[in-house]
């Protein structure tokens, strides 16, 4: 079976996961009405990339250098902060983390529940609908390529809209635990924002300065069974779900090719997809900005933006396919 032996031991660095939410520091790259062109050299690369891929399918692996122009953090891209993550051991074993994590996780949350998927995001519900792909498999937890049309994807590291009970296993909303969040910790929010708030300082856990605030932060507990609850993360320390591996493997085996972008591969669970591509001879092609794991593997690497190279691909690709769009998709 494909990937048994890759998840015993695997450790994962989800992005979001690890810390909670924290709110991206703006980003120059970022932004609405400044749409980003691709250099002549690069443009030129990407002709030599469709060629490559023209009447293959595809599967594509995405990270979060993708969702960075959605005002999502990159935790691991060229400026982002050097960090320890909190490790799955560490949420379930001490009560005081677990508070903490909790307590930025509820204000933060609001924030990657406003971000739209932008045009990269589009760009690859236009390729799948294009019947280019085989499948979306990401990285990232935001949910946007489904907020921008695509179907098939595989959320690899979990979803930040949903909660689950580690004791009996219940699913519940996210937006359900804000409310229920709200309830047990009022005012916090408002005190919160008095104190400073948490998205004038892009560094971190010192945003929170009010260490009061977080000490005495309420955590719930599973509606059902009094059970820890934990977001639907996979955290570092802890193994992807083996469904979720053999679905993307499924969709690498389907594929002549794949397409990483946005993703710098730092763990193995993105990194063995690449691992497995070029073993079989598939063609490997990485987008993103500084170096990945996988670019020994690579057929071709490109240093460009992720969000235009894919729109780049859909012109060249699948030339019918709607272009570009901006704004709230749908889910
Ligand atoms: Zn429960």
């Amino acid at each position: 079976m494909n990937g048994g032996a890759a998840l015993n031991g695997d450790k994962v660095r989800p992005g979001i996961g690890q810390t909670g939410f924290r709110q991206a520091a703006p980003s120059a790259a970022a932004g609405e009405g400044t749409p980003a062109v691709l250099a002549p050299a690069d443009a030129a690369v990407l002709d030599t990339v469709a060629g490559m891929l023209r009447g293959l399918p595809v599967a594509l692996l995405t990270g979060a250098g993708l969702s960075t122009d959605s005002g999502i953090p990159d935790y691991r891209g060229p400026s982002a902060a050097p960090r320890q993550p909190l490790t799955y051991q560490e949420f379930m074993g001490d009560p005081d983390l677990r508070r903490r994590y909790w307590a930025r996780n509820h204000l933060g949350w609001a924030h990657m529940q406003r971000a739209e998927p932008n045009s990269g995001h589009y760009a690859a519900a236009d390729l799948e609908r294009a019947g280019v792909l085989t499948g979306i498999i990401t990285q990232n937890v935001d949910r946007l390529h489904q907020a921008a049309g695509a179907q098939n994807v595989v959320d690899l590291h979990g979803r930040f809209d949903q909660i689950v009970c580690t004791d009996c296993g219940n699913s519940y909303s996210r937006e359900f635990l804000a409310v229920v969040l709200t309830e047990l910790n009022p005012g916090f929010l408002e005190a919160v924002e008095a104190a400073g708030g948490v998205s004038a300082a892009p560094d971190a856990d010192a945003e929170l300065e009010s260490e009061l605030l977080i000490a005495s932060f309420n955590v719930a507990r599973c509606p059902l069974c009094g059970g820890l609850l934990k977001p639907d993360f996979v955290f570092f320390g802890e193994n992807v779900p083996r469904d979720r591996v053999e679905r993307s493997f499924h969709m690498l085996d389907r594929a002549g090719a794949l397409v990483v972008a946005g993703s710098s591969l730092t763990v193995m669970s993105g990194l063995r997809f690449v691992k497995k591509a070029a073993k079989d001879g598939k063609p490997v092609i990485i987008i993103n900005r500084g170096e990945t794991r996988g670019d020994p593997q690579a057929t071709v690497k490109l240093e460009a933006g992720v969000g235009e190279s894919l729109v780049r691909l859909v012109e060249l690709l699948a030339p019918e396919a709607p272009q570009p769009r901006t704004g709230a998709g749908t889910l």
